[in-house]
């Protein structure tokens, strides 16, 4: 199986000011089309690390992609290194001069000379172009192996390896065919849920893998084929698939790779029914989460966050009166809010949330972590309490994904008996 490796350069990775993300989002491309990600690391931007670096990774992987280091700045020293690396001498690439060229003439900004540095290449390389900035991908071939070089902001590093890296990998090296099928449960712990399909899991061959993915209190199981034959692979993926389906039907979310957001997007445009948000703790989140899916304008009508009291009272129509008895995060709140939203909205369903998120602002009765979140439409609503026990981000989080699917089972059971 094809190794590789990937490194990633640059200070800025190494104290944490800016977070690798170029390597996450590579290694799963990579994984994808059966690309054994063998070895990640990040260097500085250091002269002997880099050349270091190089020499390892060659020890390990015939694939070998470089990110950063490849600005028109005196930090970024990527590009003479892999000249000296490879042997070459700089020259002027006609092809990334034009590019360059270009780029500045859409942007009618004046080049100078430091932009024009961008253009040169080592005479060693092959030149990848790169549509989204001036910085050229490079290519190189030594010892049978591949080394790729690639900007650092990674929209171009992306640009670079879609046009480039991904499609021509399967024609230089022989690589398995890998097939994934992944489902989403929620409402079952991880270890439940391995014992519940224990049997199944140990009656796998060794070619099907199964991953658990817990997040969020939900958990991703995923299997994973690999062979060489695709149709046998999907096939036989496809088959252990259902069977895997009706072992966890109880506690499936959704039988393709999608998040709850997309999930219940689905379903709500399927029944051609709307919805919106009133939220007091998540502060909007779960709106942000609804509309981060293209084309949520079909279901999804608003938000009204309504952090203060007086929101809560003023545009939600929550009654002053339990504000001042039982308080903004009670049962009685949220489903005031809910019925609130549907009236403003003029939505079908609605989901709200109020709590104490953290890290202070508890209370002996409600202690930090505390939540209520109420789903419903004009005729019933459904409310639950969680007690979280995480920081403010994590707390807003599960609160997220855990409104979303107490939605989602809401909209599921309204619907189921309509159609009874
Ligand atoms: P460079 O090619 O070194 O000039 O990097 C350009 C920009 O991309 C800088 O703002 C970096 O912080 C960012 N960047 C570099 N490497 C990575 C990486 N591995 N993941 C995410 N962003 C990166
Ligand atoms: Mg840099």
């Amino acid at each position: 199986m094809a190794a590789a490796s990937i490194i990633t350069i640059g200070d800025e990775l190494l104290i944490g000011q800016t977070i690798d993300t170029n390597s996450a989002w590579m290694a799963q491309e990579l994984n994808k089309i059966g690309v054994w990600v063998k070895r990640r690391v990040a260097v500085g931007d250091v002269w002997d690390e880099i050349w270091n670096a190089l020499d390892e990774e060659s020890k390990h992987s015939e694939i070998v992609l470089i990110t950063g280091g490849l600005g028109p700045t005196a930090d970024d020293i990527t590009k003479p290194l892999l000249c000296e690396y490879f042997g070459g001498k700089m020259i002027v690439s006609e092809a990334a001069l034009q590019n360059v060229k270009d780029i500045f003439t859409k942007l009618n900004r004046p080049i100078i000379e430091r932009n024009l540095k961008q253009a040169e290449v080592p005479d060693v390389c092959t030149v990848l172009n790169n549509k989204r900035g001036t910085a050229p991908g490079m290519e190189f071939r030594k010892d049978g192996k591949l080394y790729v070089s690639m900007p650092g902001v990674p929209h171009e590093m992306k640009g670079i390896m879609l046009d480039y890296v991904l499609p021509k990998l399967p024609s230089l090296f022989n690589l398995p065919v890998v097939y994934h099928q992944t489902l989403l449960t929620a409402g079952v712990g991880e270890s439940f849920l391995a014992d519940m399909i224990k049997d199944f899991e140990e009656a796998l061959p060794a070619y099907i893998k199964l991953a658990y993915l817990p997040n969020y209190g939900m958990v991703r199981l995923r299997l994973t084929g690999r062979g060489d034959n695709k149709a046998a692979v999907e096939q036989e993926v496809n088959e252990r698939f259902a069977e895997l389906k009706l072992l966890v039907k109880e506690f499936m979310v959704t039988d393709t790779d999608e998040p709850m957001e997309m999930a219940i997007g689905k379903i709500l445009r399927g029944l051609n029914k709307t919805m919106g948000t009133a939220e007091s703790c998540t502060g909007g989140a779960i709106a942000s989460l609804i509309t981060s899916i293209a084309g949520s304008s079909d279901y999804f009508k608003g938000s009204i966050v309504s952090y203060a009291n007086e929101v809560k009272e003023n545009l939600l129509s929550v009654q002053h009166e339990t504000l001042a008895t039982v308080g903004a995060v009670s049962e009685e709140t949220v489903t005031q809010m809910v019925k609130g939203a549907i009236t403003q909205l003029k939505v079908d369903y609605a989901v709200a949330t109020s709590g104490i998120l953290g890290p202070g602002g508890g209370t002996a009765e409600k202690p930090v972590g505390m939540v209520w979140v109420a789903v419903g439409n004009k005729n019933k609503t459904v409310t639950q309490k969680f007690q979280w026990r995480f920081d403010r981000a994590r707390n807003t989080d599960l609160t997220v994904q855990n409104a979303l699917n107490m939605l989602r089972k809401f909209i599921l059971s309204e619907h189921d008996q309509q159609v009874k």
